[in-house]
């Protein structure tokens, strides 16, 4: 039997919870509810049900999941009430905006014995899916530094998102996908967080940052988000020890070039503005295998039909407390690391 889900807050992502749950084959939707009585308006209009406030969907008996879609700082108080009512939980992105109040969710989640799980989506991306093929296939060899960028240029969305009590930045929107997506195809202990922020258009919040992880084994990750980039540069770059990756949009499929040998007869030189160089020359077929891989599959609906089966005692939970709790150590750090505008040595 499909498992009845209630989504609070009904905006851009709750709207997109309620279309994906209508559209799966094991939740079904009770309701939404939403502080702002036009949104419960709307959702009605659209044939939803819409809950007069939280202690009524709580107190719903039908009701065993809930999902949190609301502005981060209003993640907490939620999650550890639907927890207290005996419902499961899926948390939108970022979690929370520290790791103090995420142990306290993790306290409330092991206290109810309810599953508790937060939704990282963009694990099922299929770019991210095709670089960690590449890396995990071993194909190219060892892992050095992978690169993860995504580049806008519109600065950061107007709404809550530009303010900071409300959760705002880049690094809890965006950094908490992407760092999350880097610790699942680097699975090491984290020694080194360096990380810078920009300010173009808002002081308030961060409106783009680079981070620079440093893996216990010398490998390397480097993150970038910005949201004043009118030309984008490759949404993801690898560099291993037998050949280097990239993908350069969302779209696209990865391009492996692989070092079949590594001396080379004959470099024909190229030529620069100051003269010719081999050394930055391109290499040639003899030594270099270069090929496209397909994107991988991929489906949306695996992380309901994950968490359907997790509830279940079927399998075990896709995105688990210990990693969503190292990604916040990890933006925690790098805020600290952007505030003291230095490397931070860390353990995480
Ligand atoms: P939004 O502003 O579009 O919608 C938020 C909604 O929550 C609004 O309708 C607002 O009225 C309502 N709301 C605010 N406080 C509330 C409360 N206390 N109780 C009930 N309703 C309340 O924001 P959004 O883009 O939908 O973002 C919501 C959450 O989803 C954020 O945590 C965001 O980071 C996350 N998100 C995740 C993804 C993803 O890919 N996983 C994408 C977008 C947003």
């Amino acid at each position: 039997m499909k498992k009845n889900c209630a989504v609070i807050g009904y905006g851009g992502q709750g709207s997109w919870h309620t279309r994906q749950i209508l559209a799966s084959d094991v939740v079904a939707l009770s309701g939404i509810y939403d502080i702002d009585p036009n949104k419960s308006r709307l959702a009605e209009k659209n044939g939803i049900h819409a809950y007069k406030n939280v202690k009524e969907l709580l107190a719903d008996s039908s009701v065993d999941t809930v999902v949190i879609a609301v502005p981060n700082d209003c993640h907490k108080e939620l999650v550890i009430k639907a927890l207290e009512a005996g419902k499961n939980v899926i948390c939108e992105k970022p979690v929370e905006m520290s790791v103090a109040a995420l142990d306290e969710m993790l306290a409330a989640a092991h206290e109810s014995g309810k599953l508790f799980t937060v939704h990282q989506n963009r694990r099922w991306d299929v770019d991210f899916l095709a670089m960690k093929q590449v890396v995990q296939s071993g194909e190219i060899g060892e892992l050095i530094n992978i690169e993860s960028r995504v580049h806008g240029s519109r600065g950061i969305p107007s709404d809550w998102r530009c303010h900071k009590p409300y959760g705002g930045g880049m690094i809890l929107d965006w950094g908490v996908h992407l760092i999350d997506q880097i610790l699942q195809i680097i699975k090491e202990k984290i020694v080194g967080v360096y990380c810078t922020i920009t300010h173009i258009t808002t002081d308030e919040v961060d409106d783009g940052f680079s981070l620079s992880l440093y893996f216990e084994s010398g490998k390397t990750a480097y993150i970038e988000v910005g949201t004043y980039n009118f030309l984008s540069m490759p949404r993801f770059y690898l560099q291993c020890k037998n050949g280097s990756a990239k993908i350069e949009n969302w779209q696209e499929k990865a391009q492996v070039a692989r070092l079949k040998a590594w001396n080379e007869k004959d470099v024909l030189p190229v030529q620069t503005a100051a003269g010719i160089t081999k050394t930055m020359a391109p290499r040639d077929e003899i030594t270099l295998d270069t090929y496209e891989i397909e994107k991988p599959l991929s489906d949306v609906h695996d992380f309901y039909r994950n968490f359907c089966a997790a509830v279940d005692g079927k399998d075990e939970s896709a995105v688990k407390h210990e990693e969503v709790r190292r990604v916040m150590q990890v933006m925690e750090a790098a805020f600290a690391s952007a505030d003291h505008q230095q490397r931070l040595e860390v353990s995480i």
